[in-house]
């Protein structure tokens, strides 16, 4: 049918849909309903891979993902309110491609792969080639996204983001940590502070080099604070972030400067066995 209809606007949730159709801000010639397809709806686990349905709701993802998935989950907790986690998709998320989507950064973090499909056949776009702008995606008019692929954690994942207030907020900043003591590798995700999701690649090196150093990875050892700071600082400088209605780009880089270190010691702790 998309290939029939390529103008078609998928609707999955309606969670965003439904707004920009209320508010006149679109007209769509076609509406292609994507609940009646119900392999979106599915996830699997396969070769160390989890596969998860563009159609999987956040309330799905936190109840049957939340061990696998700790970093995906603990952003999906904040998505709007119960109704909305109801209805809304990862794969309306990434549709929507907004700077400020709450599931972007984990899946950034965690290096995910968007499957994409069409009648040509499907192909996986790296999360951080997935997005290419502000509500612009990797993704040709006749191309629906099937599913994105993860490892799942093999260590800590955490969200942190900072609104105007606890719940039902659109992200001032956000920041998405994940450590993997297999690979040895860190990885970030940076939300609402540039164009499209950012990683930290400074960031994560350095952090990487700082675990890597004394075999912390192995002993588990305290980290000292110098290195949670500096941690800070290189995440709030690989942001992009601009003066708008929610917050100034002075506030987002100071906000993403505490979300890191304190991810970063809530992360640390949790790999140490600590009570949180
Ligand atoms: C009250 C309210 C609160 C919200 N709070 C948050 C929040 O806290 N954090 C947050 O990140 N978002 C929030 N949102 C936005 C929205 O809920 C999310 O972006 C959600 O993930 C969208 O998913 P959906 O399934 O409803 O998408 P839809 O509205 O159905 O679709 C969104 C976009 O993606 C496209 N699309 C959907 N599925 C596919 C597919 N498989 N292939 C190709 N294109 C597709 C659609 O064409 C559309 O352009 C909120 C929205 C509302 C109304």
């Amino acid at each position: 049918m998309k290939a029939d209809r390529p103008e078609a606007l998928p609707i999955a949730g309606g969670t965003d849909v439904m707004v920009e159709l209320n508010f006149d801000r679109r007209r769509p010639e076609a509406v292609l309903d994507l609940t009646r397809v119900p392999e979106l709806t599915e996830w699997s686990q396969t070769d160390g891979w989890l596969r998860v349905g563009a159609g999987v709701t956040y309330s799905r993802i936190i109840a049957e993902l939340g061990d696998r998935l700790p970093g995906l989950a603990a952003a999906s907790r904040t998505v709007g309110s119960p109704q909305i986690r109801n209805r809304g998709t990862v794969g309306g998320n990434l549709g929507t491609a907004s700077p400020a989507g709450d599931a972007l950064p984990p899946l950034l973090a965690a290096q995910a792969e968007i499957e994409v499909a069409s009648t040509a056949g499907s192909r996986r776009i790296p999360m951080y080639e997935f997005c290419l702008g502000p509500k612009q995606v990797a993704l040709r008019a006749d191309e629906l996204i099937a599913a994105f692929w993860v490892r799942p954690a093999s260590g800590p994942q955490q969200f942190a983001k900072v609104g105007a207030r606890n719940a039902m907020v659109i992200a001032v900043a956000s920041f998405a940590l994940e450590l993997d003591p297999v690979r040895r590798t860190v990885g970030t995700g940076i939300g609402s502070a540039g164009p499209t999701p950012l990683a930290a690649s400074e960031a994560q090196r350095f952090l990487e080099e700082a675990l890597a150093e004394g075999d912390r990875w192995a002993t588990r050892a305290h980290l000292p604070a110098a290195v949670g700071e500096r941690f800070g600082r290189l995440v709030a400088g690989a942001a992009q972030p601009i003066d708008d209605i929610r917050g100034t780009a002075e506030y987002r880089r100071h906000a993403l400067d505490v979300m890191a270190r304190r991810t970063l010691a809530w992360a640390w702790a949790e790999f140490r066995g600590e009570q949180l």
